[in-house]
C-alpha cells in the first residue's frame, strides 16, 4: 500500500488507511486476557534468581512511616523523610534488595531509556555522575543501594515480602500491615509505592509447560544458564544454543543485540515491529558534569525536559534527544502556521504531520540498516506515541548477523509452544532456550496488581471506593485513607518520559506535609470529600488522556486495542500538563496552608 504521493510526499490518507489496516489485523477478541500472570501461574518460573531468600522471624513492632515497595519511590520518600527527621521508616519489599524494576530487570543491556541526568534519582544528594547518558542497569541497581546506605534505608527494611493486608484502626489511629512472613505491624502513616509495570506476564500460549528445555522471562533473567553477567561478559552458557525471543517491545530491542553476540544462533519471534529510532548514548566526563552541576540543577534539568516535551515554546532543550525531539517538530510545525490556524485542530494536525515525519524516518532508518524483506518487517506502521518509543543502536543492526533470524508473524504472534520450541506462521521452530520478552500487566485494577487491598475508615475497602475510577487529591491523598499515600502518577502529572520525575516530586509532598503533621502533634491527615472532589472535577477539564487511543495498533497503551473503559477516564493529568502540575503543586506546597487537607 503506496502512502507517498508521486511527489514524495507524505500521503495522509493512505498513510491512515494503512495504519488501521495494521491495527484491525493485530486485534483479538480476548485482549487482555491472552496473557498469564507470572507470578500466579507459573509460580517455578516467577522465583527470584538473583537473591537466596533469607528466613526470618515475623516482625510486631510500630514505626512511623512504612512505605510498600523498595524501588525509586520508596527509596526517595524514604531520604526525604529522613531529611525532615522522621528516624523510623521501614520499606516492605518483595524483590532481596532496593530497587524494584532496577532490582527485577537484569537482562543483559538493560538500560535506561530517558537521560541518566533526569532520570536517576538524587544525584545531586547523593554526588553520583552517571558514567552515562543512559546509563546501565548495574550502575541504577548500585545507585538504589547508594540510597539506602546514605539514608539508612536497609536498617529497617524487610526484603522478600509482600504485604498481603493493610488497614486502618481508628480507634489507635494508624495503620496495621500484614505480610506474607507472618508480620503483623503498625506503622502512623504508610506509602505506596508498587509501580506502574511490576507484574511479570507471560503470552497465554498452549503448551508453555510442555517445553523441555530452558525457559525464563526477562525479568527473571538465568544468568546460571546463560553464563555472563548483568555487566556484559559474554554469555558463554550459549554459545552453543539456538535461542528464542518472544516479543520485540523496549525490553527485547535492549535483549536482543546482546543475544544475538553471545548465542550459536538467535529466532526474535515478532508481533508488531517497534519503532527504533537512534540512541546515541555517550559517556560523561567529568569536566562536562562540574560544569553542569550546580546547586539545583537536577530539578532544572527535569523541568526542562517536561517543558520539551508539551508544546510550549522553552528557550532551551538540555537534554536534546529522541523524547524531546517530537515536541521540537510539533513546535516547528506551530510555528510555521498562520496565526488564525492555530485552534485546538490545527495543533492536532501539526502533531500528525510532525508524527507522520517522524515515523517515516524510523522506518526508512529499519529498511536501510536492515535492508531485505527482514528491513521491511521491522518497519513500525503506527502513530510513534501508540506504543512505547524505542531507541537503540545495535537492535537493528543485529538482524544483519548471520545467526539473527527474524520471524515476523504478520501481527498473529507464536502460536504454541511444544516440547521442543515454538511454533509460529504454523511451522515449529526448535530451540533450545526461549526468553520470553512479554512485558509486564497494565490496566487491571490497581489493588488487584498491588496484591493487596486496602481498608480505610469504617471498614471501606479501597477496591470499592475505586470501583467508578480512581479518586484522589492530587494523585496522592484518598478521602476515607488518612495518613495513606500514593506515589504514583495518575491524577497529578501523569505518564511522562522520566517517570521518577513523578516520585521525587510526590516525595517532597510525603515528607512536606508528614513534618508538619509532626511538628503540630497531629493524629491523622486526609482530604476532605471536598476537596477530592474539586480535584477530580478540575481534572476533567482539562483534555482526556493522550495515551490508550483504540485508534492505535494493540498494545498495553489501549488495552490491547480494546480501551480502558468509563472508570479509566478518570486515569488523567493535570489540564496543563505535567509541568502545569508540578507549578501548582509547587506552590501548594509552598505556602504551607496544605489546602484540602484535614489534619486533626
Ligand atoms: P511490552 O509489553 O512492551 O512488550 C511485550 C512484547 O511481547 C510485545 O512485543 C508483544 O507484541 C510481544 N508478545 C506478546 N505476546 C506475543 C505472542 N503471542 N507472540 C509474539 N509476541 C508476543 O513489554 P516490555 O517488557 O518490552 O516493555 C514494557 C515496558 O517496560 C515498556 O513499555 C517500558 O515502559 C518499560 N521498559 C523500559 C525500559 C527502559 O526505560 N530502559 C526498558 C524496557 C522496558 P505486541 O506488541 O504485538 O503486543
Amino acid at each position: 500500500m503506496a502512502t507517498a504521493h508521486k511527489d514524495g510526499t507524505i500521503d495522509k490518507e493512505a498513510l491512515r488507511r494503512r495504519y488501521a489496516a495494521e491495527r484491525d489485523k493485530r486485534l483479538r477478541t480476548d485482549g487482555a486476557a491472552q496473557y498469564k500472570r507470572l507470578e500466579s501461574e507459573f509460580t517455578d518460573l516467577a522465583v527470584d534468581p538473583y537473591t537466596p531468600r533469607e528466613e526470618r522471624d515475623p516482625v510486631s513492632d510500630h514505626v512511623t512511616f512504612a512505605f510498600i515497595g523498595g524501588g525509586f519511590a520508596g527509596l526517595v520518600v524514604g531520604a526525604r523523610l529522613k531529611e525532615a527527621g522522621i528516624t523510623d521508616y521501614r520499606i516492605v519489599e518483595k524483590g532481596g534488595d532496593f530497587g524494584g524494576t532496577w532490582y527485577w530487570n537484569r537482562y543483559p543491556g538493560a538500560q535506561c531509556d530517558t537521560a541518566s541526568m533526569i532520570y536517576m534519582p538524587l544525584l545531586e544528594e547523593t554526588g553520583h555522575m552517571p558514567s552515562e547518558k543512559y546509563a546501565h542497569a548495574p550502575e541504577i541497581r548500585d545507585h538504589c543501594s547508594a540510597i539506602g546506605r546514605q539514608y539508612g534505608l536497609y536498617d529497617n527494611a524487610l526484603f522478600h515480602t509482600q504485604v498481603t493486608d493493610l488497614a486502618w484502626d481508628e480507634t489507635r489511629r494508624l495503620w496495621i500491615v500484614r505480610t506474607d512472613r507472618g508480620d503483623e505491624f503498625t506503622a502512623k502513616y504508610v506509602g505506596m509505592g508498587t509501580g506502574p509495570l511490576h507484574v511479570a506476564k507471560l503470552p497465554g500460549l498452549p503448551g508453555i509447560e510442555l517445553f523441555e528445555g530452558k525457559s525464563f522471562h526477562t525479568s527473571r533473567w538465568d544468568y546460571g544458564y546463560t553464563g555472563g553477567t548483568p555487566e556484559g561478559e559474554p554469555m558463554t552458557g550459549l554459545a552453543d544454543k539456538r535461542v528464542a525471543v518472544i516479543g520485540t517491545g523496549a525490553t527485547a530491542v535492549q535483549v536482543v543485540p546482546n543475544v544475538a553476540r553471545d548465542a550459536k544462533e538467535l529466532l526474535v519471534f515478532q508481533r508488531t515491529p517497534s519503532s527504533v529510532d537512534e540512541r546515541n548514548n555517550r559517556p560523561l566526563t567529568r569536566d562536562w558534569f562540574d560544569e553542569v552541576a550546580e546547586p539545583g540543577w537536577q530539578k532544572k534539568w527535569q523541568e526542562n525536559f517536561v517543558a520539551n516535551l508539551g508544546i510550549g515554546f522553552p528557550a532551551e532543550d538540555l537534554v536534546d534527544d529522541g523524547w524531546t525531539d517530537l515536541g521540537k517538530r510539533i513546535r516547528a510545525q506551530v510555528i510555521d502556521m498562520p496565526p488564525e490556524q492555530r485552534t485546538p485542530e490545527g495543533i492536532m494536525a501539526a502533531f500528525e504531520d510532525a508524527d507522520n515525519q517522524k515515523m517515516s524516518e524510523i522506518r526508512a532508518r529499519a529498511e536501510d540498516i536492515v535492508g531485505g524483506e527482514a528491513g521491511k518487517k521491522l518497519q513500525a506502521w503506527y502513530r510513534q506515541l501508540c506504543k512505547r518509543p524505542c531507541f537503540h543502536d545495535e537492535y537493528l543492526q543485529a538482524f544483519t548477523r548471520e545467526n539473527t533470524q527474524l520471524v515476523d508473524t504478520d501481527g498473529q504472534g507464536v502460536e504454541r509452544i511444544t516440547a521442543k520450541g515454538v511454533v509460529a506462521n504454523g511451522q515449529e521452530y526448535e530451540v533450545d532456550c526461549i526468553v520470553y520478552a512479554s512485558g509486564f500487566e497494565v490496566g487491571t485494577d490497581f489493588t488487584e496488581r498491588a496484591g493487596y487491598d486496602v481498608t480505610g475508615r469504617g471498614g471501606r475497602l479501597l477496591s470499592d471506593y475505586w470501583a467508578g475510577g480512581m479518586r484522589s487529591f492530587h494523585g496522592l491523598h484518598v478521602h476515607g485513607f488518612p495518613n495513606l499515600f500514593f506515589v504514583q502518577q495518575n491524577q497529578a502529572a501523569a505518564f511522562i518520559a522520566n517517570y521518577p520525575h513523578n516520585l521525587v516530586d510526590h516525595a517532597e509532598t510525603v515528607a512536606a506535609v508528614v513534618a508538619h503533621a509532626e511538628a503540630q502533634g497531629h493524629a491523622s491527615v486526609e482530604p476532605s470529600a471536598e476537596a477530592e472532589q474539586q480535584w477530580l472535577d478540575f481534572l476533567l477539564t482539562g483534555p482526556a488522556a493522550r495515551l490508550g487511543s483504540t485508534e492505535c495498533t494493540p498494545g498495553y497503551y489501549n488495552n490491547e486495542g480494546q480501551g480502558y473503559g468509563e472508570q479509566e477516564r478518570f486515569a488523567l493529568g493535570h489540564p496543563a500538563g505535567a509541568l502545569g502540575f508540578f507549578n501548582h503543586i509547587d506552590q501548594w506546597r509552598r505556602s504551607g496552608a496544605f489546602e484540602g487537607l484535614e489534619f486533626a
